[in-house]
């Protein structure tokens, strides 16, 4: 985490909001963590999706129970964005799959309106109902 959010134009890199931003479906290739670190992993096809390293949070309240908030994850794929009035207030968000088998998993926060909801600007969210822990660490 870095210190003074300087708020920089563009920072999310997709340049959030378009709708149509058609990317090619085609991609055979997945992404593999390195194995010494802690995984968690597609609990329906087992793809990895993000290492504990990258662990923000785990006190997020997704639709189906407990989320992990995470600062960047792997062979996801993200949807268009759209605002919606969360628990924090307003976000545009968008819902994120894996791309292995096009599961919803959780969302991502493309932009914060408030302040103090900065900190998750360009961070995912997978609900715990999704993932499992690779090798059973705990
Ligand atoms: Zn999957």
């Amino acid at each position: 985490m870095r210190d003074g959010v300087t708020n920089r134009a563009g920072v999310a890199g997709e340049g959030g909001g378009s709708a149509t931003a058609a990317r090619t479906p085609v991609k055979t290739f997945q992404a593999y963590l390195p194995p010494a670190h802690r995984t968690y992993s597609c609990i329906h096809c087992r793809a990895h999706l993000a290492s504990h390293d990258e662990l923000i949070s785990k006190s997020f309240q997704g639709s189906q129970g407990r989320a992990y908030l995470f600062n960047s994850v792997v062979n996801v794929g993200c949807g268009p964005a759209e605002e919606r009035v969360l628990l924090t207030g307003l976000h545009a968000v968008a819902d994120i799959y894996c791309e292995c088998c096009k599961t919803m998993l959780g969302w991502k926060y493309e932009h914060a309106f408030e302040s103090s909801q900065k900190y998750k600007e360009g961070k995912f969210i997978i609900e715990l109902a999704h993932m499992v822990k690779e090798n059973g660490w705990d």
